[in-house]
């Protein structure tokens, strides 16, 4: 069975690094809306250009932009044996759109990563990426230090400052928290406690993909 996860979790709760690690150790591509745009802005594409102002603000891109991106890149055969989908859905209108999309695939496995709020504002205000490559730098990187990957220049996202966190955070709340009500009742929905240390929270994912996997083969909640 193909391995389809899908990771929800409030902006800052650890996402992007848990879906990297998770995409390489199983060998599946991780599918990051936020990444796409954010390429797509660099690369000063159509795209890129209309979402930049929306995403500098803390605000929602378009459902139907997203979905036709995530339609595509579903439709891409190194998905056959999985994916990871970091940032998508965000919406009931997207998750909505999202079931249509796997019809006929095996089913999503859905794991929520909990955190809470202040917690939340603190790691997203530290965060650092890399202006070159995209890596996370979290924990004690500095602005202007040197990316271990690439070599490149560490830097805070563009939607990182500290109001834009909060409108974010707002987003979350309005948009994208009702999906864990429009998921919860399956035998596939996990939740994963966020706040522990980040390699807690790889082994407790690790775990509660393995229990989802189970019930799903045997039809059953695990
Ligand atoms: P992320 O890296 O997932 O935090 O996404 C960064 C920004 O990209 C968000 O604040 C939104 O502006 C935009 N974005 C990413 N994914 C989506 C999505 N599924 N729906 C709408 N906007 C998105």
């Amino acid at each position: 069975m193909a391995l389809n996860l899908l990771m929800l979790g409030p902006p800052g709760a650890g996402k992007g690094t848990q879906a990297e690690w998770f995409a390489k150790a199983h060998g599946i591509p991780k599918i990051s809306t936020g990444d796409i745009l954010r390429e797509a802005v660099k690369a000063g594409t159509p795209l890129g250009l209309q979402a930049k102002a929306i995403m500098d603000r803390g605000d929602l891109i378009g459902d139907d932009i997203v979905i036709g991106i995530v339609r595509e890149r579903l439709a891409l055969p190194d998905t056959t044996r999985g994916f990871i989908l970091d940032g998508f859905p965000r919406t009931v209108a997207q998750a909505a759109a999202l079931d249509a999309i796997m019809a006929g695939r095996d089913p999503l496995i859905v794991v929520d990563i909990a955190v809470a709020e202040g917690e939340l504002v603190r790691r997203l205000a530290g965060r650092r990426v890399c202006g070159s490559c995209g890596l996370n730098a979290d924990g004690d990187a500095a602005l202007g230090t040197t990316c271990q990957r690439c070599g490149g220049t560490l830097k805070q996202r563009d939607d990182d400052g500290e109001s834009v966190v909060r409108d974010r955070l707002q987003v979350y709340h309005r948009n994208t928290e009702p999906l864990i009500d429009y998921y919860r009742a399956r035998p596939t929905f996990r939740s994963v406690d966020g706040a522990q240390p980040a390699e807690r929270v790889t082994a407790a994912l690790a775990e509660a993909v393995e229990a989802a996997a189970n019930g799903r083969r045997q039809g059953t909640v695990a």
